[in-house]
């Protein structure tokens, strides 16, 4: 579902990803650790056309992102293809940008209705579904001011999941909230992950990690250092791993 091979991203002269590589196959969970300013972001927003890669290349669902061949050549895409593209790409962000003038309903039905174009009725009924997978049945009508900061994070995601996307990216979706709301969002990720949902998630909440995560892979400077199975967090065999997961003992 995702390959990523050699993406270069700088700043300016800041070498911000310095040659990732990583495989996600279908229905797979891939948490992403790392230090705070290791690359993370910048690795996630250029797998979703919110950043341009100098160098290297990412396929999503076999789709090379940004670019399409045409007579022997390689194109960048139209701003109209990138829309098509990133169709296929869900992601939820620290911080929900929830529109606040809408209801929950009206939020989750926006984008299929304003960009696929799908009947309201249709959409309606498939946003109360997602409503239901997120523990939010009895919240259509009401707006996100008049919901709690995990409430309104699980409306985010079934606003991404509306767009029925092929990969989801999760960017530190509990850092913003306050400790006793982190739980009912990761328990929603969880059953994501469950249902076969393919994920990468940067999170530092190494249990999600333990009880979620296929596989776990930790980026520093801009670098993968270490991939494997949830195990390796017990027993990391790159010391700058091993250094950074103290901190969470
Ligand atoms: P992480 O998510 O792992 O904390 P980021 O990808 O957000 O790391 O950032 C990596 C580095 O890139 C940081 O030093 C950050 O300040 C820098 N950076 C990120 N976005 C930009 C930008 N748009 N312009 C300049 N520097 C940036
Ligand atoms: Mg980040």
């Amino acid at each position: 579902m995702l390959r990523a091979r050699g993406v270069r991203k700088s700043f300016g002269p800041l070498e911000v990803l310095r040659g990732i590589d990583m495989d996600v196959a279908a229905g797979e969970v891939v948490v992403l650790l790392g230090p705070s300013g290791s690359g993370k972001s910048t690795f996630l927003r250029c797998i979703n056309h919110l950043e341009t890669p100098d160098g290297g290349s990412i396929h999503v669902a076999g789709r090379l992102i940004g670019f399409r061949a045409q007579g022997g050549r390689v194109h960048h895409l139209r701003p109209r293809e990138v829309t098509r593209q990133r169709r296929d790409i869900g992601m939820v962000f620290q911080h929900f940008n929830l529109f606040p003038h809408q209801t929950v309903l009206q939020n989750v039905i926006e984008a299929p209705v304003g960009v696929l174009r799908r009947p309201k009725a249709e959409a309606r009924k498939r946003a109360h579904g997602l409503l239901a997978r997120v523990g939010l049945s009895d919240k259509a009508d009401a707006y996100p001011r008049q919901l709690s900061g995990g409430q309104q994070q699980r409306v985010a995601i079934a606003r991404a999941l509306a767009m029925q996307p092929k990969l989801m990216l999760f960017d530190e979706p509990t850092s913003a909230l306050d400790p006793e709301l982190v739980g009912e969002v990761l328990a929603t990720m969880r059953d994501l992950a469950q249902d076969g949902l393919t994920m990468v998630v940067v999170t530092h909440e190494i249990s999600f990690a333990k009880e979620a995560a296929d596989r776990v892979v930790f980026m520093d400077e801009g670098r993968v250092l270490e991939s494997g199975p949830p195990s390796v967090l017990d027993r990391p065999s790159n010391p700058r791993t091993r250094a950074f997961l103290r901190r969470f003992l």
